[in-house]
């Protein structure tokens, strides 16, 4: 009789963003006079560059031609695209990393769940708290969580370090030692950042613990200030002791396209291996590659037009984000992020919880955010609002939020 993998069953109710869907759906259902605008999902709303458009055309009518034709691709990606990376991404901002050690993925989401495939189960893992859930999932799927305890709303085997207004929605250095430490920054939810030498201090310490990290840059290119790192190879030491997930969905709108990489450094080893021989044969084992037509796509980011393009997109989101921090400060709420980030983090008015006030938001100014606590613990008494609606939707809904 085959057995099922019931870490599954552990996992606690539905994922959050099917939740809001559910009770979103409920709500209009019921209100169908209602015009609802979403600033909750974190999906793009801008239509792919053109630049990126023009090379998607031409390498879909290479595929047409039996001399440009291309069929699998390489397993790590395509030598092109893994240069544009090494340069553009690496390279101009002074760090260590060489194309071989880049690997072209369908995206962060998948690459943040499957990097597991090489870590022992026993390994504990360290979690920013709140943050993106799929760290937390996968590793619950994989068995590395312990049990779900309700009413912590957190897992018996995980360390959660706290970003809270205390620490200025930043983690600090945990009490109890981890193996695998996941990061995030610029952050989801919380649009936090931190700056080089406070990573620095995260590098130093995975280096002295032994620990990896794993370090989630998908919002990079929303960075502002001149002391946030782009890259945590922008660190010493980090060639030792960190992974870097990537993604090609936030910078340049691929999230209905599919592009990502991840960068292991053959530097980073436990014992004689290196994480990166594990990986590359993963990799080559169960992934396909991603389309040779979405990596030409995503060389094109890095053209000049590409990237004269994609800076207007996010200029336009950031645009949006200030006129949320800005409404949303002149209406009375406590607010951070969205400065270098299109996350906006709100604490929720009247000791209400968070799904209180995604009730009352929805039913009363009928905008919809995203609860803080399906975050993590310490995102309870916060809500999420993102600046990925069109400029017309994100001033009404704050105007219907001020007028509450
Ligand atoms: N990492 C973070 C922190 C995210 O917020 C998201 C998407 O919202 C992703 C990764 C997913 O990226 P991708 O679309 O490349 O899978």
């Amino acid at each position: 009789m085959f057995k099922i993998n019931d870490n599954y069953l552990k996992l606690p109710g539905s994922y959050l963003f099917s939740t809001i869907g559910k009770k979103v759906a409920a709500y209009q259902q019921a209100n169908p006079d209602k015009e609802i605008i979403r600033l909750g999902i974190g999906d793009v709303t801008q239509p792919l560059a053109p630049a990126v458009i023009d090379a998607l055309h031409k390498s879909v009518d290479e595929m047409g031609h039996a001399e440009t034709f291309h069929g699998y691709a390489p397993d790590l990606g395509y030598e092109f695209l893994r240069s544009a990376i090494a340069d553009h991404d690496y390279k101009k901002r002074g760090c260590d990393i060489s194309a071989d050690e880049i690997f072209v993925s369908d995206g962060a989401k998948s690459d943040s769940g499957n990097i597991g495939d090489i870590f022992s189960v026993d390994n504990k893992i360290a979690v920013c708290d709140p943050v993106y859930p799929v760290y937390v999932d996968t590793n619950a799927m994989a068995g590395r969580t312990g049990d779900y305890i309700p009413e912590k709303q957190a897992w018996s085997n995980v360390v959660y370090m706290p970003c809270t207004a205390e620490t200025n929605f930043a983690p600090e250095l945990p009490k109890e030692t981890p193996d695998i430490i996941y990061l995030c920054f610029p952050n989801n939810p919380t649009g936090s950042t931190i700056t080089k030498d406070e990573l620095q201090k995260w590098v130093d310490y995975a280096n002295k613990v032994g620990a990896v990290i794993i370090y989630d840059a998908a919002y990079e290119a929303y960075i502002s200030e001149p002391d946030v790192p782009h890259t945590i190879y922008e660190c010493d030491g980090a060639r030792t002791c960190a992974i870097e997930l990537r993604s090609f969905s936030k910078n340049a709108g691929f999230t209905g396209v599919r592009l990502g990489f991840t960068v292991i450094p053959k530097d980073l080893k436990c014992g004689d291996v290196t994480l990166h021989s594990l990986w590359a044969r993963r990799h080559g084992t169960k992934f396909n590659g991603a389309p040779y037509i979405v990596q030409r796509a995503g060389e094109a980011v890095y053209s000049e037009a590409g990237q004269k393009q994609t800076g207007e997109q996010i200029a336009y989101y950031m645009n949006n984000a200030k006129t949320i921090l800005e409404g949303l400060k002149s209406a009375g709420y406590t607010v951070s992020g969205g400065v270098n980030a299109p996350y906006i983090w709100l604490k929720t008015p009247d000791k209400m919880t968070s799904w209180e006030f995604f009730d009352y938001l929805l039913e009363k100014a009928n905008v919809v955010g995203t609860p803080g606590s399906g975050f993590g613990p310490s995102g309870e008494g916060y809500f999420r609002l993102t600046a990925f609606g069109s400029y017309e939707n994100t001033v009404k809904a704050l105007e219907r939020i001020k007028a509450l």
